[in-house]
């Protein structure tokens, strides 16, 4: 493995200390949603380390081993995550946020990897500017196509230096579902705060792991997320920034999410009451203990044993057993339960990911069509978050003998 592809860190980019443990391995896995054409099979897919570690000081849960942007998105195409659902979710989310921290006057709202502008869109009316920063040059292009500015860049110290001297320190600046991917969390939010005005505040929306890990969802775990928040650690990070906490809410998207606004030291809103019951519970929970993560690791290996059990023989009794799911988190799934070896092939009802291979094992994705063309006689669903609309969608075929099997939360056979 050449060093230029992967870094290993040995102290919590939080606290700096180096109390630091690793609580989970998995198994080592190539970047995940690297699904590739076949004129790109000879392309090396080198695997690597895939492990959470805790940092015993401030209870800061991250991937020690860092993948440089050159690997993770060698293969990078474009797919908007922005569906009608999420539209709705902002649109709320920003008349909240206008309502409760920032009156609607004479305001500037940046939006830091604001995609194709959904967010910026739910934020625009008469007295709010909007302005977006987002690295990926198509998307940039499109968000100023549709009408909301966008600087296409990474946002960065210069980036922020920009902002400030073309249009002005920010009122809101909002963060959704990107700040788990920074590399450099402390810089990033420092330069957040000098961004922000004195009564301004920091949004983020981001994946909430005590959620998260109720409900086993270890796939979620992917060399795109460095960070894996609790909202104490937040609390922690934004306090060495120059920033505090005031509200955090718990919200049920992507199988458990969190929502938490921050302002500038010494400003005069208070804390929220659901902040703090949220923080309790964290602390209920021992969140910052490592004995937490240990039960939890032992816990997914239990259930890939059990999966791998079912998966034998079923197979052995002569079924065909394929994949409903082909995305970052199914390739964690496949790796780390070893379901290749039981995988004639993927489906997926994303066109995108049709006619692709899967990351490394090269297992071929089908539309979802195959299922009743080919008629396998078992389906795992990997994308088991989605478990009650897939089979709902296809109750036919569970009615001509099929079988579903759920690896998570826990083993489930669904069938007559
Ligand atoms: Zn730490």
């Amino acid at each position: 493995m050449n060093s230029e592809d992967m870094r290993c860190d040995s102290h919590c980019q939080i606290c700096q200390s180096d109390d630091i443990v690793t609580v989970l391995k998995l198994a080592d896995t190539p970047p995940e949603d690297q699904f590739v054409s076949k004129d790109r099979f000879d392309v090396a897919q080198p695997c690597f380390p895939l492990e959470q570690a805790l940092c015993q000081n401030c209870g800061y849960v991250f991937l020690p081993h860092i993948l440089s942007p050159k690997i993770s998105y060698q293969t990078y195409t474009y797919e908007t995550s922005v569906t009608l659902g999420l539209t709705n979710q902002y649109q709320s989310y920003a008349d909240d946020v206008l309502e409760n921290h920032a009156p609607a006057e004479d305001l500037l709202v940046v939006d830091l990897g604001s995609n194709d502008g959904t967010m910026l869109r739910a934020f625009k009316r008469d007295g709010v500017k909007v302005l977006g920063v987002e690295p990926a040059s198509q998307i940039a292009q499109k968000a100023n196509g549709s009408g909301i500015p966008t600087i296409n860049d990474f946002f960065s110290r210069s980036t922020c230096k920009q902002i400030i001297e073309d249009h002005g320190k920010a009122s809101v600046v909002t963060a959704n579902y990107m700040f788990a991917n920074i590399d450099g969390l402390l810089a990033f939010t420092e330069n957040v705060a000098n961004l922000l005005c004195d009564d301004g505040v920091f949004v983020v929306l981001t994946g909430y792991h005590p959620e998260q890990m109720k409900i086993n969802m270890f796939d979620y775990i992917y060399h795109e997320h460095f960070s894996y928040f609790t909202v104490a650690v937040l609390n922690t990070l934004f306090e060495k920034s120059g920033l505090e906490l005031i509200d955090a809410i718990a919200l049920q998207a992507k199988g458990g999410s969190i929502r938490v606004t921050a302002q500038k030291k010494g400003q005069k809103r208070q804390a929220s009451s659901r902040l703090l019951d949220i923080l309790k519970e964290e602390y209920n929970q021992k969140m910052h203990d490592a004995e937490t993560y240990f039960m939890y690791s032992k816990n997914i290996n239990k259930l890939r044993e059990e999966c791998r059990k079912l998966c034998k023989e079923l197979k052995d009794s002569g079924a065909r057993i394929i994949g409903y799911g082909a995305s970052h988190s199914t390739t964690t799934l496949v790796y780390h339960f070893g379901l290749a070896e039981f995988l004639e092939y993927q489906i997926d009802d994303n066109p995108v990911k049709q006619g692709m291979y899967s990351p490394g094992h090269h297992i071929p994705v089908f539309s979802t069509d195959k299922l009743y063309q080919d008629k396998p006689e078992v389906v795992i669903v990997l994308a088991w978050n989605y478990a009650k609309p897939i089979i709902d969608k296809h109750t036919q075929f569970i009615q001509r003998g099929g079988r579903f099997i759920l690896p998570l939360p826990a083993l489930e056979l669904v069938g007559l």
